[in-house]
């Protein structure tokens, strides 16, 4: 049984995937609400980005292939 939470953590701690600092419980599974912050923006302008016009041609379906 593991009722004692001095014994082993059930998960190791967690750090910062934008600074590497130790997690906080406030803002996890960040450092600090700063760093997820900066990880939001990373998303918003970064790998998630939405093309800016509806026309563009990345949406076609692979049509490529025909041609
Ligand atoms: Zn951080």
């Amino acid at each position: 049984m593991a009722d004692n939470p001095k014994l082993v953590p059930l998960r190791p701690p967690r750090t910062c995937p934008i600074c590497g600092k130790r997690a906080t419980r406030e803002a996890y599974p960040f450092c600090s609400k700063r760093c997820a912050d900066i990880d939001l923006g990373n998303w918003l302008t970064g790998r998630y980005a939405i093309p800016a016009s509806p026309d563009d041609e990345e949406e076609g379906g692979g049509r490529d292939e025909e041609a």
